[in-house]
């Protein structure tokens, strides 16, 4: 059988990285196993639609280069992809097993229903509508037929009519064995008085006709597995397999990550921007690679200590086996180290449509675009960084007074005056590199205040890239002047 797995998001707003995490392991998991990967909208809840979120997905699933085999984009044999086109669908099995008396209509008015919440609450006891009370209300099992018919001419929903005294036992790739007494089951409700079915009962018909062989998911949906497993039931079929992710937690490891934790921290939790006030992972100046790599790490790993990883990489890579249990903390630093190795070894034209780059480079020729990321690259941990990092090109920093008093009484002024005279002298495409070096040899100078001096001048501090190449960039007429301001300045 051909595997067949599905990302299915609820449009309801941006997505976060845990449910880009879900939609990467289910690719991962299609991929490895030559098989389908499927985008389907969940967009049966009115209440919580929200404009622009579908389309927001599919981009940020392109973005991630793990663009869907079938899906409201895409399209397939399967669809439609949208579950707010399917509802006849579901209208027609519901009607199922309303016929086969595993599903029964209910009539109760929410009033009714909110007393008898209120009455288990002041027992201390949770309300369930299920086998040990449905007789008491008024449903299609409890009605006579006239007035089923009439009750039908209002509102009412359907409920799934749960066999107590069962033992339901479902298997979890990740978890082992879920068993729940159906007796402590609700009967569940399937299909909403709006005509609308649920989730639960859209999710298990989908899953059904889509083919879907194995329900890649969130761990927050384990809970529900069991009543799933009695949809399936209802109507006689077999289940998929069942793989529940570990949930993403905060930085300090207490509790799901959330969106607050990223506007308190400083750092995204979607990987595109969501109006103009929310940054995603690509406006921090991440690249997709680097984020995929880093999510992939977030509940899997391959058994060794092994953390880069490339899309293809990955998809040989991923395994069941390799997914942990225990939730995975969120850490942004670690998220930035990995996007700074993608970084580092990415050409200089990748960067260079990177928006930041665009941004801070667009006064720079093309040629020296490319000179500087190529010089920079390696330092940075998001694209972002290149604002600070290249700030000195256009006026060098303050100069550094600790850095300065390291070579304040070694005498930096002989060793400024020459890199001057050699600056003067400099021909077209000669460096001074090694004029400089020779001369430091010839007299005795260390060439740690040679280079210290000389980058102090050139930077107003001791770090960045290599020097001469900096030297270069600036070009001699620059480099001049700023020797000659920092000889001024110690004078
Ligand atoms: N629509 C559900 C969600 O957004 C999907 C859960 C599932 O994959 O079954 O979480």
């Amino acid at each position: 059988m051909k595997t067949r797995v599905r990302f299915a998001p609820s449009p309801t707003g941006p997505l976060h990285i845990g449910g880009l995490r879900t939609a990467l392991f289910n690719y991962l998991y299609a991929r490895k196993h030559k098989g389908t990967f499927i985008l389907r909208v969940e967009d049966t809840d009115q209440n919580r639609y929200v404009s622009g979120s579908e389309a927001y997905i599919q981009e940020a699933l392109e973005w991630c280069g793990m663009v869907p085999d079938e899906g409201p984009v895409n399209g397939g044999a399967y669809g439609p992809y949208r579950q707010s086109e399917r509802t006849s669908i579901y209208k027609k099995h519901i009607d199922q097993l309303i016929a086969s008396g595993t599903a029964y209509y209910a009539f109760d008015l929410t009033d009714t229903l909110d007393t008898s919440r209120k009455e288990a609450e002041k027992k201390g006891e949770t309300f369930r509508y299920g086998s040990h009370n449905r007789m008491q209300f008024r449903n299609s099992l409890t009605l006579s037929d006239s007035e089923i018919k009439a009750a039908l001419e209002g509102d009412y929903v359907v409920r799934l009519k749960v066999t107590p005294g069962q033992r339901v036992s479902v298997t979890d790739e990740v978890r082992g064995n879920v068993t729940v007494e159906s007796d402590l089951l609700d009967d569940k409700i399937l299909m909403k008085s709006d005509g609308m079915p649920t989730y639960h009962f859209a999710n298990v018909v989908d899953d059904r006709l889509m083919e879907i062989t194995t329900v890649i998911r969130g761990e927050e949906w384990l809970p529900s597995l069991p009543m799933h497993k009695l949809i399936y039931d209802a109507f006689g079929w077999e289940t998929p397999k069942f793989m529940h992710l570990p949930l993403i937690l905060k930085p300090n490891g207490k509790g799901k990550l959330s969106k607050r934790d990223g506007d308190k921290d400083g750092f995204p939790v979607f990987p595109l921007e969501w109006g103009e006030d929310t940054p995603g992972f690509r406006e921090m100046g991440f690249l997709p690679e680097g984020l995929v790599n880093y999510l992939a790490l977030l509940g899997w790993n391959d058994g060794s200590e092994k953390e880069l990883f490339s899309l293809t990489e990955l998809e040989a890579a991923f395994s069941v086996e390799g997914v942990q249990k225990a939730g995975a903390r969120f850490d942004y630093e670690k998220a930035k180290s990995v996007n700074h190795q993608y970084l580092s070894k990415a050409d200089a034209g990748t960067l260079l449509v990177m928006q930041k780059a665009q941004e801070v480079l667009n006064d720079f020729e093309e040629e020296k675009q490319l000179q500087i990321i190529n010089l920079f690259k390696e330092r940075l941990y998001t694209i972002n960084d290149l604002e600070e990092e290249i700030a000195f090109l256009r006026n060098p920093y303050p100069y550094d007074e600790k850095s300065v008093a390291k070579i304040q009484n070694k005498n930096p002024l002989m060793v400024l005056k020459q890199i001057a005279l050699l600056l003067v002298n400099q021909k077209e495409g000669e460096t001074i590199k090694n004029a400089l070096f020779q001369w430091a040899k010839n007299n005795d100078v260390p060439l740690g205040l040679v280079m210290q001096s000389f980058r102090l001048s050139l930077v107003g501090k001791l770090t960045g890239p290599d020097l001469f190449e900096i030297c270069t960039l600036l070009g001699k007429n620059v480099s001049l002047k700023r020797v000659q301001n920092f000889i001024q300045y110690l004078s």
